[in-house]
């Protein structure tokens, strides 16, 4: 993975959105960015106390606040499930499956919507530009018990 180029789109992404490039916001995006899953906000805490230490955990809440207001994260909250869950909102997005016993996330990176949305428009005449899917069930290890 070309580090300066992901470095580059998410700077860039903070810069058109008029915030101020701090170290912080810096270091969430940097974080989520390279995530392929979603983390919630006492986890994106512990690594970037692991990598710059001088943080605490009302300052990832805030900036995550200001980041998700913006448009460059997106915060995901599921039912039954306390802590929400951050990603760097790509501009290609992602569904997930959720396991209702034991909470793993499984992302699906196929998006079955794409044509419904395009018909949908047409029948009703909305410029549609964000969806959420999210599916629940039993992973293959809680679905055995
Ligand atoms: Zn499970
Ligand atoms: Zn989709």
């Amino acid at each position: 993975m070309d580090i300066k180029k992901d470095q580059k789109e998410y700077l860039g992404a903070l810069k058109s959105s008029g915030l101020k490039n701090t170290k912080h916001r810096c270091s969430l995006l940097e974080i989520l960015f390279n995530e392929s899953q979603p983390l919630n906000a006492e986890e994106i805490f512990f690594r970037i106390k692991e990598k710059t230490a001088e943080i605490n955990l009302s300052t990832v809440y805030r900036n995550l606040e200001v980041l998700v207001n913006k448009g460059l994260v997106t915060k995901l909250t599921f039912p039954g499930d306390s802590k929400s869950l951050y990603e760097y909102n790509k501009m290609g997005h992602r569904h997930y499956i959720v396991c209702i016993s034991c909470k793993k996330i499984m992302t699906i990176e196929h998006c079955p919507l794409q044509e419904y949305e395009l018909s949908l428009e047409k029948e009703t005449g909305f410029k549609i530009n964000a969806h959420k899917l999210v599916m629940f069930g039993y992973c293959p290890e809680c679905n055995k018990k």
